[in-house]
């Protein structure tokens, strides 16, 4: 960072470090954040008008600091979406999932303590750790970016982290963990241990709700910003018993989340069913992504998310660039721990798919 920044009495735990961020380019097709490519219906953007436009008459009051009715339509649509009965005192919601996790820092993690997960994942974990003074564990995933339950059950045994991330479909790499893994993580040790589950809608494999009842350091984060195709909004949440989410009212901001932010999201999830409508199209598409671009003769890990990691490549981020040059913007995470040589993309609609297929051709070829 600039050496501006550098004589400020910033931490000396933040100097030189730069911030997170993937390139923002509008014009491009845009494959590289992971978000769902449908826009909502102009039937969806009418009635979130009307509710934002109703919860507008009233700013000049606070919004309600527990969301109570944005809690009770989270418990029902996760109840629904996982067969597991849960009550409002279960459920948690923040600006994104991301500050469902700083909170889950602030409250478990500080200073003297660790975080621990699973490398390649999620570069927001340890970013979140160390905004929140807390050690950082990575330990890396096997060649094939799976998980295997005696790899993840030593290293909680050896570090004993007050937080392990379990990411499933992990991000980057599409990958599912299993629930037997989860059950012997939080068996392993007494810290809290996080499912971040922004990707469940796209898997087949059954969510760690289903085992809340028997864990109760468990917690499992949510996102509205993925299959729910409302990244904009800024919405997530999560699921855990209510002694966790009592701990987490010791550390969030009070009326965390604007009144018109809970208008929007109670409207997306009274449409549940039309967003999540998208969820198919969208796995359609990346099934399509997997058999072609395989067919180039290129290698792709298997996945339930709406993304994929394909490689491998001997400078990536040359690709990267021919890529952007022909108009589409994927990622590249190849500098990240276990990522040498891989190209991260997500699914889009059937034409910007097309378009992502046809400029790696024109490349490869
Ligand atoms: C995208 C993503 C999130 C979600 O972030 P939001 O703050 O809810 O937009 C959380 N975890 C993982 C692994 C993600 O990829």
């Amino acid at each position: 960072m600039s050496s501006a920044l550098d004589a400020l009495p910033v931490r000396d735990d933040l100097k030189g470090k730069a911030p997170y961020g993937a390139p923002q380019l509008p014009d491009a097709v845009q494959l590289n954040v992971n978000e769902n490519p449908h826009a909502p219906s102009a039937a969806l953007v009418a009635d979130l008008a009307r509710a934002v436009g109703e919860a507008a008459a009233t700013l000049n009051r606070y919004p309600d600091r527990e969301a109570v009715a944005l809690r009770t339509d989270l418990a029902a649509y996760l109840s629904k979406q996982t067969g597991v009965p849960l009550a409002i005192e279960q459920l948690w919601a923040a600006n994104g999932s991301n500050e469902v996790l700083q909170q889950v820092c602030q409250a478990f993690g500080g200073p003297g303590r660790t975080a621990l997960g699973f490398e390649p994942s999620y570069p927001m974990h340890p970013l979140l750790a160390r905004g929140t003074s807390t050690g950082w564990v990575g330990v890396p995933r096997g060649q094939d970016f799976s998980l295997d339950l005696d790899t993840a059950v030593a290293a909680v045994r050896e570090h004993r982290p007050a937080i392990t991330f379990l990411t499933t479909p992990n991000n980057p790499t599409g990958t599912i963990t299993g629930l037997d893994v989860v059950e012997a993580v939080h068996e392993a040790g007494d810290g809290i241990v996080l499912v971040d589950e922004a990707y469940a809608e796209f898997a087949a494999s059954p969510s760690a709700v289903t085992l809340l009842d028997n864990c109760p350091r468990l917690i499992v984060s949510r996102t509205m910003s993925k299959a729910f195709a409302l990244a904009g909004a800024r919405v997530g949440y999560l699921a855990a018993s209510p002694a966790v989410v009592d701990a987490l009212r010791l550390v969030r901001l009070p009326y965390h989340l604007s009144a018109l932010t809970q208008a929007a999201a109670r409207t997306a999830l009274a449409h549940a069913d039309e967003l999540l409508g998208t969820v198919e199209q969208v796995k359609q598409q990346r099934d399509r992504m997997v058999r072609e671009i395989g067919a180039l003769g290129l290698q792709v890990v298997p996945t339930e998310s709406n993304f994929l990691l394909f490689g491998q490549f001997e400078q990536p981020a040359r690709v990267w660039q021919a890529l952007l040059d022909r108009g589409v913007l994927v990622r590249d995470l190849s500098s990240g721990p276990g990522l040498a040589g891989w190209l991260r993309v997500n699914a889009g609609t059937e034409p910007e798919t097309t378009a992502f297929l046809d400029a790696l051709k024109e490349i490869t070829s």
